[in-house]
């Protein structure tokens, strides 16, 4: 049977997302929905709240789809204006 790996008397009852380590209950912390162990949360917790990762892909994806809008816009007034 799986044992925990920061205590080798428990069992282990899940497995850190992140360091794929067998933890037990007291060892598993889930941070936004996702086990993780004592070290890995602590390794978490040393970065910044917020990472970069504010400039995700769906900001991206609406940026284009706004340039996308605004081109067909612009298309559409040209086509009407040579009409
Ligand atoms: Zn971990
Ligand atoms: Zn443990």
């Amino acid at each position: 049977m799986a044992v925990c790996r920061y205590h080798p008397d428990r069992a282990g009852v899940g497995i850190c997302m992140r360091c794929r380590a067998v933890i037990c209950a007291s060892c598993s912390t889930q941070v936004e929905g996702i086990n993780h162990c004592f070290a890995c949360l602590k390794a978490l917790a040393a970065r910044p709240v917020r990472p970069v990762s504010s400039w995700s892909p769906l900001w991206s994806a609406g940026l284009v789809l706004a340039g996308s809008w605004l081109i067909l816009f612009v298309l559409l007034l040209l086509v009407r204006g040579s009409q």
